[in-house]
């Protein structure tokens, strides 16, 4: 037989009941997790192809449906975050050599270009300004002089505070015969989005954001049209996880289902909650409440003296707030400040905006006035410990 040996006992990994602290995550995500959420995780588990819960994931693509108003078929969740989704989509759309516009402004589009480039596109960026948005006529003037494949814009940039309108690019689209992409992973569900209407053709998000959900699932949508290029590929796309052929296949979109990997069964019943909490507010009254929350934020942080990073209002980005930090202001010592004090998360900038701001997520079930009171708190207090507020 195989030779028995000690067991090493020296570093058995964790014993005893996990604990956790509880805290305010007002960073740019995860935000909390609503309650009825957490408790549908704790549900007993189903095989993954159970008729119980492939009717889960059936109310799951519904409630996709009416998140991102669009009445196509093809909505599902991804197994995995924003980054699974945002790699499914590419995978699936862009094909060799084909032309991929990326607006970037931000972390966000510099990966997906560098995504896009992983699996063989043509990348052609359009950068830009720091805090600020890509114009319509920009847009016009690159997508008539590119005609790209596909074009890719991030609604909510998370790294910036940013919000990009869509506004009349599918006029153009249609006549540059180019599918849009868009990035809604901290924009979806808090600020308006028409994907029927807008002639949007790819969306991926994510659940941890104004969704009130764990991480670890990404919403997707296609439009027939995007559908159709999937289809007409000449090679399947070089990842086998990530083939929404045989992902759609898992949810139904095709008609029979196929096993193609086992669903994270709680994290799919998380998200069927999170999907029957935005069915009971309605979408009209969880934009309002986003918008309403980041005004009062605002109010607050304009109080104490502190400027938002995006110089126009109609750029900002009412879910992920990007702050200046002050002159002279330490802002590691303000957020040491509000976890140790506060057990509040305000966290600092990221890729181009690190060292110089502050973010503030104002996010799904987190998005409520006593929350952006406490926010308002946490920074009057940290000023005044640096003497940049006069008592
Ligand atoms: N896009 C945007 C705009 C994001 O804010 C994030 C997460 N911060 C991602 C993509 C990536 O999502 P995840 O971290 O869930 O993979």
């Amino acid at each position: 037989g195989e030779p028995v040996q000690a067991i090493n006992e020296t570093n058995r990994g964790p014993s005893g009941i996990i604990n956790v602290p509880t805290r305010l995550l007002m960073g740019p995500g995860p935000a909390n997790a609503h309650p009825r959420v957490l408790a549908a995780q704790t549900l007993p588990l189903l095989g993954h192809m159970h008729p119980p819960f492939l009717k889960i994931m059936d109310e799951i693509q519904g409630g996709l449906r009416y998140l991102m108003q669009t009445d196509s078929k093809y909505t599902l969740m991804v197994s995995g975050t924003g980054h699974a989704g945002m790699e499914a989509c590419i995978a699936n759309l862009v094909e060799p050599g084909d032309k991929v516009m990326v607006g970037v402004s931000g972390i966000w589009g510099e990966r997906v270009a560098d995504m896009s480039r992983r699996f063989r596109g043509n990348v052609i960026e359009l950068q830009a300004q720091l805090g600020s948005t890509l114009s319509y006529t920009t847009l016009k003037e690159n997508l008539l002089q590119h005609k790209p494949a596909v074009l890719f814009l991030c609604q909510g940039e998370s790294s910036t505070g940013t919000h990009q309108s869509l506004a009349g690019l599918s006029e153009i689209c249609k006549q540059t015969n180019t599918l849009l992409l868009v990035d809604t992973v901290c924009s979806l569900g808090g600020v308006p989005l028409f994907a029927d209407a807008w002639c949007v053709d790819a969306i991926y998000s994510g659940s941890q954001k104004c969704l009130s959900g764990p991480p670890g699932a990404a919403p997707l949508f296609f439009s027939q049209k995007a559908m159709d290029k999937m289809q007409r590929r000449k090679e399947v796309p070089a990842t086998y996880n990530l083939d929404l052929n045989l992902i759609g296949d898992y949810w139904g979109w095709f008609g029979k289902r196929f096993y193609h990997h086992t669903g994270p069964v709680s994290t799919f019943y998380a998200m069927r909650e999170a999907m029957a909490l935005v069915a009971e507010e309605g979408l009209e009254n969880m934009w309002r409440r986003h918008n309403e929350m980041h005004h009062q934020l605002w109010d607050g942080l304009k109080s104490l003296g502190l400027q938002p990073f995006v110089e126009n209002d109609a750029d900002r980005l009412s879910t992920v707030n990007t702050i200046k930090v002050p002159e002279g202001v330490d802002a590691m010592a303000l957020i040491k400040n509000a976890m140790d004090k506060y057990d509040l998360e305000i966290a600092g900038g990221l890729g181009p905006t690190a060292g110089k701001v502050f973010r503030i997520g104002v996010m799904g079930f987190n998005a409520k006035p006593q929350n952006m009171a406490l926010v308002v708190e946490a920074f009057k207090d940290g000023l005044k410990q640096q003497g940049k507020l006069k008592a």
